[in-house]
């Protein structure tokens, strides 16, 4: 499931590629997404120029002229593919998500340029397109998500005052996207461990101390990944054949029984499932 790194690599190569370019077309071949692909969708888009590509969380915003807009979100498995006219490259993946060609199936909304086409592929249909049509409805879009680990709200006096007297772990916070949006399984793991706090530590008994490094940590830790191209689980590569190179830092994602990284430290990381979800950390180290 892509996090807020790996949706802001494909929002820059988005950007990139159909900035001030003009949508021709628009094949809608499957509607049922997570939310349904209104029928005025493609009426909508068409003959349209996109003004530029933006993001909040994990959400991509399509600006078209006039304050009309568009979401796409990527759910657990979308992708989003562009596939020039002339075949220049056979890498369309605009993420390291999937498979960095197209696939056959699951190709369920289509938006075509003069030279290029856009493919939205998404085999378990998690993921959605939404249509806004004023400013106003943009910003209560989001309303409900908390502030994304890059604003200037998300500080130590947010963290500290959120967590007064809750009883919940800090693991589970940080992949609430009401306190703060963007993070996942990945990038908690790795914050709480340069922040060398239990990831099953109550919220409600977090020191001052460790509620300020997880404000820096999580800045820190998502800019970094950023830098280096978002995380590739698998070794898949974007349009442009390059891979994403954050998942050669992890510290403690996916390295269950591996050597902890910490000078000085023997001990193995472990793994723990809750609720479904993976937390990866180091016993003794992380306190
Ligand atoms: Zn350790």
């Amino acid at each position: 499931m892509p996090e807020l790194p790996e949706v802001e690599i494909v929002r820059q190569s988005l950007d990139k590629k159909i900035k001030q370019k003009k949508v021709k077309k628009v094949i809608v071949r499957n509607r049922n997404l997570r939310l349904k692909i209104p029928s005025n969708f493609e009426n909508f888009i068409k003959d349209k120029k996109i003004i530029k590509v933006r993001r909040f969380s994990k959400y991509l915003i399509i600006y078209l002229a006039k304050d009309n807009y568009f979401l796409i979100h990527l759910g657990m498995s979308g992708t989003i593919h562009i596939v020039n006219n002339k075949l220049t490259s056979k890498f369309t993946n605009t993420s390291f998500y999937n498979s960095s060609t197209l696939p056959k199936k699951h190709n369920h909304v289509i938006l075509i340029f003069d030279k290029f086409k856009l493919i939205y592929n998404d085999p378990r249909r998690f993921g959605f397109f939404q249509i806004i049509k004023c400013k106003l409805d943009l910003k209560k879009r989001f309303n409900h998500l908390g502030p994304e680990p890059f604003d200037s709200e998300f500080n130590f006096k947010y963290v500290y005052k959120f967590f007064k007297n809750k009883k919940k772990n800090i693991k589970s916070y940080l992949i609430d996207q009401k306190f703060v949006s963007g993070i996942g399984n990945i990038y908690s793991s790795e914050i709480l461990f340069l922040s060398k706090i239990n990831p099953f530590k109550k919220v409600c008994s977090l020191s001052k101390k460790e509620c300020r490094n997880i404000v820096i940590n999580s800045k820190k830790i998502l800019s970094r990944a950023i830098v280096k191209g978002g995380s590739s689980i698998k070794d898949f590569q974007d349009t442009h054949g390059s891979k994403g190179g954050y998942q050669n830092e992890f510290k403690v994602y996916m390295r269950e029984g591996k050597r902890c990284k910490n000078l000085g430290c023997s001990n193995l990381i472990k793994k723990k499932i809750t609720s479904n979800r993976s937390t990866f950390f180091c016993n003794l180290c992380q306190k």
